[in-house]
């Protein structure tokens, strides 16, 4: 039975597809997250941050789910840029707090509304993956609390299995209590960007192998309804840190202060009609006309995060959610798996708006971590049932026949025997599990459903 400080509450990710009922606890101590975990009666357990992962990552259909916002202190910052703090903190608070300061996370994902210990468990990456890899490379230590209810100091010295493990495991290893992030050193809060419009897939992929080396960020926004000779027209933004001598005179007095943005809303569930190959068709038109090959200096905020401008975007979905499916195809076969991928969604008839593009660089040592040397493309899909779920399993043939794979973070639909195949260190993860957490206290509806708990 949940106990008495739980709610029932529908939950789901940021795709609203699939909503569970959960017991959901709001704790903040640790003793009495210690307290939940080790009670005989306490069910299946799954931490719970900022929910943008997409799918049922912290989703546990009729078990507990454990709120993490609350514990969101800063503990410390060195003067090397060490960040400790709590594992519910916010990458917006760190920025809010520390980007004026001339500190900026050494790598982000398209949204700031995240926590750090979400953040870890899905080892996220940014648009600097090819030069600097996912997060994993910049955490330095975590105290998680384990199913037993001790807590572990676990770094690349101290339990570096359960580290790895950790690091892209999804909360199923643990509560990560705190954490320590190594920042970087920032002169403004802008970066010098370059737009270049790509007239199809090969000079999109052209553009990121001449471009990597000298820009530290990159991404393409995709036309995934063009077929034919612009298939994977694009827009390509490229760029780098801003140093003082690249603002504008009036911005150079303050190069660190941020330019305040101003957030829109969309207020309801958009119906679902409103979204149909012809205006997405549209709007995808429009983008690309939009903009033009230019130099510029962009605001933080602009460049890493255009989609936080509209709160809750997710509602023009309508009640039944979306999909975002996000494949990373081997590097060798970039060019074919993204052919090949775009013309099953152009063939399907399921509009997609931009989708993103990017290029990916080495992996890190996380045993389910994400990405390697290629190209992943990320597609939102409105929901329409099994309609849906068929054509992502269309993709997936594709990143099985490629060696490609799908991430964890943004899934809802695969099945165990396809990820089992895409993650070929799967094992290793189980055999750590195993050993952390022998009863399995820590479960999710995606853990069950992609074979990440141990039988
Ligand atoms: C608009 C948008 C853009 C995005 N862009 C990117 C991108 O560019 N790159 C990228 O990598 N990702 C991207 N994401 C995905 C997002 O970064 C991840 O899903 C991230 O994990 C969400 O953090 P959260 O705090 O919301 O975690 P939640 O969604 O709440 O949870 C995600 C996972 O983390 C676990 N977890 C949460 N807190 C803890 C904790 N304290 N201890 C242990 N486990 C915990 C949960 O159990 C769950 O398995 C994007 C998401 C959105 C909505």
């Amino acid at each position: 039975m949940p106990d008495k400080s739980a709610r029932r509450q529908s939950l789901s990710g940021w795709g609203n597809y699939p909503r569970h009922d959960c017991f959901v606890h709001e704790v903040a101590s640790q003793a009495e997250q210690r307290s939940l975990i080790t009670s005989t009666d306490s069910q299946t357990l799954i931490a719970r941050g900022l929910g943008r992962s997409y799918g049922d990552s912290a989703v546990n259909a009729l078990n507990d789910v454990l709120l993490q916002t609350s514990r969101s202190r800063f503990l410390s910052l060195s003067e090397t840029g060490l960040l400790r703090c709590e594992a519910g903190l916010s990458f917006a608070e760190i920025i809010e707090y520390l980007l004026p300061r001339g500190w900026a996370l050494p790598t982000t994902p398209g949204t700031k509304f995240v926590t750090v210990g979400g953040a870890i468990a899905s080892d996220v990456h940014g648009k600097n993956h090819h030069q600097c890899g996912s997060l994993g490379n910049f955490v330095q230590a975590f105290r998680l609390l384990t199913a037993s209810g001790d807590v572990l100091d676990c770094s690349r010295e101290s339990h570096p299995d359960l580290f790895w493990a950790t690091i892209g495991g999804m909360g199923l290893t643990g509560i990560i209590l705190t954490a320590q992030i190594q920042l970087n050193r920032v002169e403004t809060a802008w970066v010098k960007q370059e737009t270049r419009r790509a007239r199809n897939l090969t000079d999109t992929l052209d553009l990121f192998a001449k471009t990597d080396q000298d820009y530290q960020y990159s991404v393409a926004w995709i036309d995934c309804l063009k077929r034919g000779n612009s298939m994977g027209r694009s827009v390509v933004m490229l760029a780098n840190d801003a140093s003082v001598s690249d603002l504008p005179d009036r911005r150079q007095q303050k190069p660190l202060q941020m330019k305040k943005r101003r957030r829109k809303k969309v207020p309801f569930n958009l119906p679902s009609f409103t979204l149909n190959r012809l205006t997405v068709s549209a709007f995808n038109g429009f983008y690309f006309r939009a903009h033009r090959d230019k130099e510029s200096v962009v605001s933080y905020d602009e460049f890493f995060y255009p989609l936080d401008s509209i709160q809750s975007w997710n509602r023009i979905y309508g009640k039944r959610g979306f999909i975002q499916y996000q494949a990373l195809i081997p590097k060798q076969n970039s060019f074919d798996g993204m052919h090949e991928l775009l013309e099953l969604i152009s063939k399907s008839r399921q509009a997609s708006f931009l989708a993103v593009l990017k290029s990916c660089g080495p992996a890190d040592d996380g045993i389910l971590s994400y990405l390697f040397p290629g190209h992943t493309l990320a597609l939102d899909f409105p929901f329409k049932g099994p309609r849906t779920i068929e054509l992502c399993k269309q993709l997936d043939e594709v990143l099985l026949k490629l060696g490609g794979r799908i991430y964890a973070a943004k899934d809802a639909v695969t099945n165990a025997s396809t990820f089992h195949v895409m993650y070929p260190r799967l094992e290793e993860f189980l055999k750590v599990k195993r050993q952390i957490d022998p009863e399995n206290v820590f479960s999710s509806s995606q853990g069950r459903r992609l074979g990440l708990i141990p039988t």
